[in-house]
């Protein structure tokens, strides 16, 4: 299914869909990055010349300190009830490598998924809060005895999160062929249930099969780095630390446990989605291994968070290199632009005065400066750059 096809959907079976509210002044408040390469290790340009140490962050996850804690309090407490994947704030203590005690927060501290069943088409997508990967970089980074620079631990811990939280978007992928199928919503309703009634527990297949998925997907990536072992132990000593559910994640890392658990989660869900269907051994699941193919492109929905008027943010110097959406719509209408239409994919086509047209990206997040110029260029404005930032 590609992305185009979720109006497709949603046009036919709507009552699958259950729009939820974003926290009000959702992006007033967070600066909303795209990510550009999630699927891989490359360099990502928030962190670029960055000068990023453990700092504080080395002495609070030493377990030094016990101070309750609320990582980055995501984004309030307005969420649609319990949808997969939802952000958590965790009132437990960190738990230091090795140590006992409570557990480590869990990825939905420091990233979340946002459902397409919820919320398209603005918002939907995978978001890593800045603050969040900085934090369980640097545990990573103490982990490994230091032995991996923060900036790779950075490298590593997004796509980790990354690969989490689009696990929860393969589910849904599964939920929704469910959907095609018997032309009934599950997602919002027997699988939301069953993952709210699961979580915390044991029984979370979902957060177990998610993890799972992060550490392979991190094993693959790093088959040739030199440090893969130690980073793949830190990481499955972050699992192993974390609440119940999460932390069975490490069982799952070889194949045949992970389909083999894959297709116990895809029958049970099956089961309580479909009344009245047949009961089947799970293994039934290995002649569609198809069931959990995600929509196309999940990887261009990915950002960052980043908390406007945050000292991250001026660290990283946000305000002075992206620019929200928002802005761009009313300094390009001051310029006498006009949005045309929503384009294919991931783009919206504005208009100049002259008629130009161009191409602006649509993830509603903000946008590089370093694009602007182009896309003025594009839209035949011969208005300066920086007149044009003080429209
Ligand atoms: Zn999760």
């Amino acid at each position: 299914m590609a992305v185009d096809d979720i109006d497709t959907f949603r046009s036919e079976l709507p009552e699958a869909f259950k729009p939820g509210a974003l926290p009000s002044d959702w992006d007033r408040e967070w600066h909303v990055i795209e990510i550009a390469d999630p699927d891989g290790l490359s360099e990502d340009d928030l962190w670029r010349d960055q000068q990023i140490d453990v700092g504080d962050l080395w002495e609070r996850w030493s377990g030094i300190s016990e101070d309750a804690i609320a990582p980055t309090d995501p984004i309030g407490t307005e969420w649609p009830d319990t949808f997969p994947g939802r952000p958590r704030i965790w009132k437990g203590r960190r738990q230091p490598h090795g140590g006992s005690g409570p557990a480590c927060p869990p990825p939905e501290c420091f990233a979340f998924y946002l459902p397409f069943h919820f919320y398209y088409p603005d918002w939907w997508g995978v978001y890593l809060i800045a603050e969040g990967v900085l934090e369980l970089a640097s545990y990573i980074a103490w982990s490994a005895n230091r032995q991996i620079s923060m900036h790779e631990a950075v490298r590593v811990v997004r796509l980790f999160l990354y690969a989490h939280e689009s696990f929860h978007h393969l589910t849904e992928a599964f939920a929704t062929r469910l959907e095609v199928t018997h032309r009934s919503p599950f997602f919002t309703t027997t699988f939301a249930q069953q993952y709210a009634k699961s979580y915390g527990t044991n029984a979370c297949q979902e957060e177990a099969l998610a993890n799972a998925h992060a550490l392979r997907t991190v094993k693959r990536a790093l088959r040739k780095h030199p440090q893969s072992k130690l980073v793949q132990s830190a990481l499955a000593s972050y699992v192993e630390a974390s609440p119940p559910g999460y932390s069975l994640g490490t069982r799952y890392i070889k194949e045949s446990a992970f389909v083999e658990e894959r297709c116990r989660f895809a029958e049970l869900n099956q089961n309580l989605a479909i009344t009245g269907a047949a009961k089947k051994d799970s293994s039934i699941w290995r002649v569609f291994p198809q069931a959990f193919g995600g929509i196309s492109r999940i990887n261009s929905r990915v950002n960052y968070l980043v908390r406007r008027n945050s000292s991250l943010a001026r660290r990283l110097s946000v305000d002075a290199r992206y620019l929200t959406y928002r802005d761009l719509e009313r300094k390009l209408k001051a310029a006498q632009c006009a949005f045309i239409r929503s384009g294919k994919g991931s783009h919206q086509i504005w208009q100049g005065p002259t008629g130009a047209r161009a191409p602006i990206p649509n993830h509603r997040g903000d946008i590089h400066r370093g694009l602007l110029s182009g896309i003025l260029k594009q839209l035949g404005l011969s208005i300066p750059l920086e007149a044009f930032l003080q429209l």
